[in-house]
């Protein structure tokens, strides 16, 4: 199976017969060949999606059913069980479609009409594969606008508390389904959080966008000294402290909701010391009319997190822009280390957990970059 599973409206050059927002279509070459089948919206510049490059594969309840057990399988293989991205996607050949893992609840995102045209049959399947202890809709997203829908959330099966806990590299995490960003937690960091087991020691720590301050309980629990979790939002902030007191961390893990692009600033200018400087900011830009802007805030967090390192600290950054390539990114690094007259030492450098596949025939599915590197 080759190609993008986009097909742009720009890209057809006539459609055959009447169709409507959300209808499986079938699309073929100039030449008439068959490309693959998927559904379509008139509305969106991304006209159709495709499902299947299999001519005799139907998309019906079954079809759902069947792929969702193969995003299972693929999951249970590469060693998930508990908590895990089950779905990611046109990386899982489900257009659109996100299903996040945690325990024995399940959280969806059905990003496209075509696809929430389905969510009936993608319940259904779910309630088969693992008879969940709950479903949770998370479709509060503006991009689903660009396609027609509203912005909604709540239970796809019987209400349950939405405050679930779960298990992660031996620490305890809550995730607010119902009130956290995106579907409550970041699933993608998992591995990397791990990463930082050995530099974090003894070490006076700073994260600066903590959200609910995992890395900061990370940190805590790997030995360091003192932590300091930063995010402008009270929310995330309040979790973060409740963490902290979930894995008896309250004592080193501290957390203060402000603007971390100000009090970096400032912290810097007053030549602040940490030994360990954490940086994983949101994504700058979806757009690459904007990219530059991205550039410019990357390489200024990142120049004020080397400034505040003492010789030989260790700075922590990662970036989800999916706009901006693993080698983009790098060089924003060293473009920083230049203006900061600092010299680097990579420790390592990875990527997203493998929940959420790389696709090689698919651009910028490496979204997440993470670095950590040593800085004299
Ligand atoms: N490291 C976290 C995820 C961070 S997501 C984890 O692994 O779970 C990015 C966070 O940055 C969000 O929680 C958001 O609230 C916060 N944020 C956005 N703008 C900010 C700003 N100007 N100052 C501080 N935090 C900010």
């Amino acid at each position: 199976m080759q190609g993008h599973p986009w097909v742009f409206g720009n890209e057809v050059g006539e459609i055959d017969g009447p169709v409507n927002a959300g209808d499986i279509v079938d699309v073929f070459t100039h030449q008439g060949h068959f490309v693959g089948r998927g559904y379509i919206n008139p509305q969106s510049q991304i006209l159709v999606r495709i499902l299947t490059r299999d001519k005799s594969e139907e998309v019906n309840e079954e079809f759902f059913y069947r792929r969702l057990l193969k995003c299972w399988e693929y999951r249970k293989k590469i060693g998930y069980q508990e908590n895990c991205r089950l779905v990611f996607g046109e990386a899982d050949e489900m257009p659109a479609l996100i299903i996040d893992k945690f325990n024995d609840y399940l959280v969806i995102q059905t990003l496209a009409l075509g696809m929430d045209k389905w969510k009936g049959a993608i319940v259904d399947a779910l309630n088969r594969i693992f008879s969940p202890k709950g479903i949770y809709e998370r479709n509060d997203v503006p991009v689903r606008e660009l396609e027609g829908l509203t912005q909604q959330k709540g239970f796809l099966s019987a209400p349950f508390d939405t405050n679930v806990i779960i298990n992660e590299n031996g620490l305890k995490f809550h995730v607010d389904i119902e009130n956290g960003q995106k579907t409550g937690y970041f699933l993608d960091q998992q591995d990397n959080r791990r990463a930082i087991q050995h530099i974090v020691k003894d070490a006076d720590v700073l994260e600066a966008f903590c959200y609910t301050g995992t890395f900061s309980c990370h940190a805590g629990h790997y030995g360091a000294k003192s932590v300091l979790g930063l995010d402008i939002s009270e929310h995330a902030v309040n979790t973060a402290r409740r963490n902290a007191q979930l894995n008896n961390l309250q004592d080193t893990c501290k957390f203060q909701a402000v603007n971390a692009f100000d009090q970096l600033k400032q912290w810097t200018r007053e030549e602040k010391k940490f030994d360990v400087v954490i940086l994983d900011p949101p994504a700058f830009t979806k757009s690459r009319e904007n990219i530059q802007k991205a550039i410019t805030g990357y390489k200024e967090i990142n120049l004020r997190g080397m400034k505040l390192l003492k010789p030989g600290g260790f700075l922590v950054t990662a970036s989800c822009t999916n706009l901006v390539p693993p080698s983009l990114f790098l060089e924003i690094i060293d473009m920083a280390a230049k203006d900061a007259k600092k010299k680097l030492r990579q420790v390592t450098f990875q990527t997203q957990a493998q929940d959420h596949p790389i696709l090689w025939n698919i651009e910028n599915t490496t979204y997440l970059k993470f670095l950590i590197v040593e800085v004299q």
